[in-house]
């Protein structure tokens, strides 16, 4: 009988979101977690392929794994997530011991590994089979896969085309999360905004916003991540007027060049971007905002990634995401551009981001000190309390607070990194 299941994950919010349900489901069905995978009857192992360094972590789980089946046979195995379909075939030469695969949000295969009677859990994306609240913070994705097609990009393969998820399905979910602690959503999706365009009413990211301030225990509603193009105005009107939506934006870039946002097939130029950065600040001129940059994409030169650094220090970022580019099998640049940008290169590059970024988030940073900032406390580490301000700034506090509660909190320090303050109000205190 298999009873006991350990689940590991490595990747994105999507990913981590697509553990969750899995999660709920094996819950339904009778099965209890374990964080030891020596007293599992199932193992899980959900894969990223969006970096190498992503997909080693999965060998060497799988490597670790394999070794406990020699012991434990009746060991169920499967994968999930973005290694399968395009590495199926190497997967399984190199780990005969894996039971069942399965792509992103296809659960039924590893159903299948479960003995005895299965429950009927609504059909694909499992809709009314909700994670179970861990916190007061959730992610809940809205719409999966990707149209875009950007070319250094894996996503629109392993994940599919966009998906929208019926907006009183995820009104139901959200509501029941709000009764179950949950304070703050993540809404998810590879490009949020595109939200509601394949549904029959055609509803937008600002209208499920809408619907979802209305849920009453609900206080926050994030999203992400951001993609210029799908940014429509009306959406960002809807953003700036509900007061429960963060003004908060992960809005990747990736490079400053036309040139080189072209060859990636980005879809906008460095204007288009800029434009879309200005339009966010008039309606909000107080937004937070991050975003991703790219260094060594194949052909980018010096003059390129003078133009990503000249973009960086233009916007002035709240954080940077910076990786340096690493082909992918399957992508259009894999299959069709040279890595010819050298290795030693691509590190100055990504140092030089992170200097610009560190000394941009650091200045910024510093202007919250003194300020009061509305914080949600997510959780304790050793003995402090941290939570977010409304733009998505981690803040640690010196003073005991409640996992749940908002607290307004005065900024006494500030780093690259994070805050740190202490509450105002004697009475939140635990
Ligand atoms: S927008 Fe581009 S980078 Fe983002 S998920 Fe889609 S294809 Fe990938």
């Amino acid at each position: 009988m298999t009873s006991r299941y350990y689940l590991w994950t490595v990747g994105c919010q999507m990913n981590k979101a697509d553990s969750e349900k899995l999660a709920a489901g094996f819950d339904r069905m009778g099965l209890k977690a374990t964080d030891r995978i020596e007293r599992a009857d199932i193992v899980v192992v959900n894969t990223c392929s969006v970096r190498q360094h992503a997909e080693d972590r999965a060998y060497s789980k799988l490597g670790r794994i394999s070794e406990l089946k020699k012991t434990k046979p009746q060991l169920k195995v499967a994968v999930m997530g973005c290694m399968v379909g395009l590495k199926t075939d190497e997967l399984r030469k190199r780990f005969p011991q894996v039971d069942a695969f399965a792509r992103p949000q296809q659960f039924e295969p590893i159903m299948e590994l479960i003995e005895g009677p299965h429950e009927d859990l609504g059909g694909e994306f499992w809709p009314s089979t909700y994670a179970i609240p861990e916190g007061p913070t959730a992610f809940v994705p809205v719409v999966h896969g990707c149209n875009k097609f950007c070319t250094y990009c894996i996503v629109p393969y392993r994940r599919g085309r966009e998906k929208s998820r019926p907006m009183d399905e995820i009104v139901r979910e959200v509501a029941y999360l709000a009764a179950n602690g949950v304070r703050e959503v993540t809404l998810l999706g590879q490009t949020v905004e595109a939200y509601g365009h394949d549904l029959a009413e055609q509803p937008d990211l600002g209208d499920l916003m809408r619907e979802l301030s209305a849920i009453e225990r609900l206080e926050r509603i994030r999203f992400l991540t951001s993609y210029p193009k799908d940014m429509t105005h009306r959406i960002l009107e809807a953003i700036a007027g509900l007061p429960k939506v963060m003004e908060c934006f992960s809005l990747p870039v990736q490079a400053g060049s036309d040139r080189v946002l072209e060859s990636m097939r980005r879809g906008y130029t460095r204007a288009e971007y800029l434009a879309k950065i200005a339009e966010v600040r008039a309606l909000m001129p107080a937004a937070g905002i991050t975003t991703d940059v790219i260094v060594g994409y194949p052909g980018e030169t010096e003059a390129d990634f003078e133009e990503s650094l000249s973009l960086l220090e233009e916007v002035r970022f709240d954080k940077v995401h910076v990786a340096a580019y690493s082909p992918r099998p399957g992508t259009i640049a894999y299959r069709k551009m040279e890595d010819d940008v050298p290795a030693a290169t691509k590190a100055e590059w990504l140092h030089r981001v992170e200097e610009v970024e560190h000394r941009i988030s650091e200045e910024i940073n510093a202007t919250y000190v003194g300020a009061v900032q509305s914080i949600l406390v997510e959780g304790i580490r050793g003995e402090q309390p941290f939570g977010r301000t409304q733009t998505g700034k981690l803040v640690h506090l010196d003073a005991p607070a409640r996992v749940g509660s908002l607290v307004d909190v005065r900024i006494e320090h500030a780093g690259p990194f994070s805050l740190r303050g202490t509450p105002v109000d004697a009475l939140v205190l635990a």
